[in-house]
């Protein structure tokens, strides 16, 4: 039967790759790969000789019509992200979608995800979380996105750039206050790993004092917000605005 594998490459170290996902990327007809110099890396690594085709986020729509005609013909295809698991924050849902809405059988192989591998070391609560993908670069957006999350009880997890972590770390500080409780996981599985969980306020100053601590790719985790118990519940803040609209 036509089966699309999703397989997960490593997020730095290549040996983070499992036998099964070798074995599925040596067997397949073709790879569907987001970037196919940089699959090329990792094939070259294995010694993997399957033909390549480039599936990245613009062209994906069109491109997932003809993979799946491929597929219904019979060729089994995996489908590989740079890095980590496929569809989070990467290419790959039009395939998905596409390939379950003609019935094509959809394989999803476990590995790496930097997310999840942040989240098992970061120290924060993990039995409940919420992933956030990237923030908004516009800066008003990316605060009003913050502001949204403030009351957010579960666990909150980021992709970050380099270039926008301090610009993040002051916003958090400012809008959830210096208490709440941040980790920076960088390079995770890579020579300079470094995962780092503090008050935010204090995180923020760490951060700013070597250039170093803001290099390379980053996972941005945000402990949940705990209510005191002496909020006023919205609906009765609600309750409260409309009385005070409505009284002389
Ligand atoms: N699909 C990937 C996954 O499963 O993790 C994520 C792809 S997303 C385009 C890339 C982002 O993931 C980076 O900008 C960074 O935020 C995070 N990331 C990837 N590898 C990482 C690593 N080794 N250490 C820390 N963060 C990483």
């Amino acid at each position: 039967q036509a089966t699309l594998f999703i397989v997960p490459t490593p997020i730095g170290n290549l040996s983070d790759i499992t036998e099964r996902g070798l074995e599925i990327l040596r067997s397949v007809d073709l790879i569907a790969a987001e970037d196919t110099r940089h699959t090329g890396k990792l094939l070259n690594h294995y010694q993997i000789k399957t033909k390549t085709f480039a599936l990245h986020d613009h062209n994906e729509q069109q491109k997932a019509e003809y993979l799946v005609s491929k597929l219904k013909s019979g060729i089994s295809i995996a489908l590989v992200s740079d890095a980590g698991t496929p569809l989070i924050s990467d290419p790959g849902y039009h395939l998905v979608n596409t390939c379950r809405a003609h019935g094509v059988k959809v394989v999803p192989l476990p590995g790496p995800c930097a997310a999840v591998t942040a989240m098992s070391a970061s120290g924060l609560p993990s039995d409940r979380f919420s992933f956030e993908g990237f923030l908004p670069s516009k800066e008003k957006a990316r605060n009003d996105k913050i502001t949204e999350l403030k009351e957010e009880t579960r666990t909150m997890i980021f992709y970050e750039s380099p270039r926008r972590l301090q610009y993040t770390l002051d916003a958090l500080t400012a809008i959830m206050g210096p208490e709440r409780q941040v980790c920076v996981a960088r390079e995770m599985t890579k020579a300079f790993e470094s995962i780092t969980t503090m008050p935010v306020g204090e995180l923020a100053v760490w951060v700013a004092q070597d250039s170093n601590r803001s290099r390379g790719e980053i996972v941005l985790l945000v402990s949940g917000y705990k209510p005191t118990g002496l909020e006023i519940p919205a609906k009765v803040l609600n309750t409260l605005k409309l009385l005070n609209e409505e009284l002389p």
